[in-house]
């Protein structure tokens, strides 16, 4: 048969990891071929992720500061909330930034193929369009980018409206009366905290003994006691075990330490993690191993056993996020190219948009004790800052993980507002080898929070002092 279409690179998937590995590709001069099976550029996370859920959270932050204005005297009374603008002002978000991806591509000449695509061959994919029509296309070297899904608990009546993913949450059907939220992982902690800000009682089971399993446990703990007293009731090591639909609403059975009191829930939210589409593609007709799970393996070149087939996001492994998709993207079109690129992952950041933010890096304490790490740690607690006073948020705290023997930074976690965009200053530390003295050099704006990062490093030569 011949080919509907040739290109020297097609990028499978149009996700952050995709359209970045395809935009880069182009700007390098190969002839490419965006693959996407919807409609809308993007991928889950500008169209069900990362971006929806920003601008709903940026809703919840603006509700509760409004409410905490009356603690000091300014009463903006209870808040009316619009669901429909609500809805509509995050699908003006989503939509101002797919278009853009649109406009990007056309501007790189970078085309478009609409379709579902499977591998026929190592130089083959067919793609198949909502009519059912398929398309072949010819490649010379491919960058799969087909991301993860949701993992479905197969014991949920998912036929009932009433049960969500996060992609159904965020369509913001309504705001239940009661929540339950089956999962204390990013996702789900976000979503609870939109819920509760738009005004559900909301439950949170989490199979695990913390909230936020990765993060220490430290930083999980002031988001842990501002949930409590907003009354979200958080149940940990307990799991559902049953879910059944019901006119009064889904009532779930649950096992372990924590039984929540309420057993009907008028929606509930499943987001127990996510599962790669690596094995839905017939990756096998090219030749490429896709482990049982669905993960794709690949070296530090990001090519997959075939090597003229390479594979980035959140399909070649954890942690599954944006910003590691999109730097393997880039990665993946340079080698493409023939440039001599190899990166080993290290410095991601991890970023949970609760409120307080919780932010982490590199070594984690509790890794650096379980591998016998000898390091220094400094910390720097916020009820020491006048910028953290004067916002009325001082529970949060910044805390550097040193090296010992060499002083490096190899690590930092912070919990606390805006703690997402202060954690770059130590991702940045970690990449270039600083050590902790000269974070403690450099001179940081006041009053910001940002100093915290330079007083939690003074602990170089224990001068920690105090920053009103
Ligand atoms: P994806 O974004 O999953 O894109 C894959 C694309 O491939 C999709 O568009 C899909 O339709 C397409 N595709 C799949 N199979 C085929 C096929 N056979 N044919 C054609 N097309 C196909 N990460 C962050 O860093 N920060 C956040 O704040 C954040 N918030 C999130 C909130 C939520 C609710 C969720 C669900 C995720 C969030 N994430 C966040 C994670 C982030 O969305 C993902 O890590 C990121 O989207 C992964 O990018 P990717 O390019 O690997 O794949």
């Amino acid at each position: 048969r011949k080919p509907d279409i040739e290109c020297a690179v097609v990028v499978l998937g149009a996700g952050p990891g995709g359209y970045t590995a395809a935009f880069r590709a182009a700007d390098l001069g190969l002839d490419t071929v965006l693959v996407e099976r919807y409609a809308s550029l993007g991928g889950v996370c500008l169209n069900v992720g990362c971006i929806p859920s920003k601008a709903l959270l940026h809703a919840a932050a603006v509700i509760d500061e409004a409410q905490h204005a009356s603690d000091y005297g300014v009463d903006f009374g209870k808040p009316k909330i619009a669901l429909d603008k609500l809805r509509s002002y995050k699908e003006k978000v989503v939509g101002q930034l797919t278009k853009g991806l649109s406009g990007m591509a056309k501007q790189r000449k970078v085309r478009v193929a609409t379709g579902s695509a499977k591998f026929v061959s190592a130089n083959e994919l067919e793609l198949t369009g909502g009519d059912g029509k398929t398309q072949l296309l010819k490649f010379d070297k491919c960058i799969i980018a087909a991301g993860s899904q949701a993992v479905k608990l197969p014991f949920f009546p998912w036929d009932d409206p009433r049960v969500m993913d996060s992609t159904d949450a965020l369509e913001l059907a309504d705001v239940p009366k009661k929540l339950l939220v089956v999962g204390g992982g990013i996702i789900g902690l976000e979503m609870a905290t939109v819920y509760r800000a738009l005004g559900s009682e909301v439950t949170v089971v989490e199979f695990m003994e913390q909230l936020m399993p990765g993060a220490d446990k430290d930083l999980v703990k002031p988001l842990a006691d501002r949930l409590k007293k907003q009354g979200v009731a958080v149940h940990l090591k307990t799991k559902v075990v049953e879910a059944k639909a019901e006119k009064k609403g889904i009532t779930c059975a649950f096992e372990g330490d924590s039984q929540p009191e309420t057993k009907t829930f008028d929606r509930v939210l499943v987001a127990v993690g996510r599962a790669p589409n690596g094995g839905k593609l017939d990756a096998d007709k090219a030749g490429v191993r896709v482990t049982e799970r669905g993960f794709i393996d690949v070296d530090a070149q990001m090519r997959t056993n075939v090597p003229h087939i390479f594979a980035i996001g959140d399909l070649v492994g954890q942690p599954m996020l944006a910003h590691k998709a999109t730097h393997e993207g880039k990665l993946a079109a340079e080698v493409a190219a023939g440039e001599k690129r190899e990166w080993v992952a290290r410095v991601i950041p991890s970023v949970a948009y609760t409120d307080p933010e919780i932010a982490w890096v590199g070594v984690t304490e509790t890794e650096a004790k379980e591998k016998g790490l000898k390091i220094g740690v400094g910390k720097f607690p916020w009820a020491a800052s006048g910028r953290a006073i004067g916002i009325g948020r001082t529970e949060g705290f910044t805390k550097l993980v040193f090296d010992e023997a060499t002083q490096r930074i190899v690590g930092a976690g912070i919990v606390g507002v805006h703690a997402g965009d202060l954690i770059a200053e130590a991702a940045l530390a970690i990449e270039m080898g600083c050590e902790v003295a000269d974070i403690g050099h450099t001179i940081h704006p006041h009053p910001t929070l940002s100093e915290s990062v330079g007083m939690a490093a003074e602990v170089y030569d224990g001068t920690i002092t105090d920053l009103y």
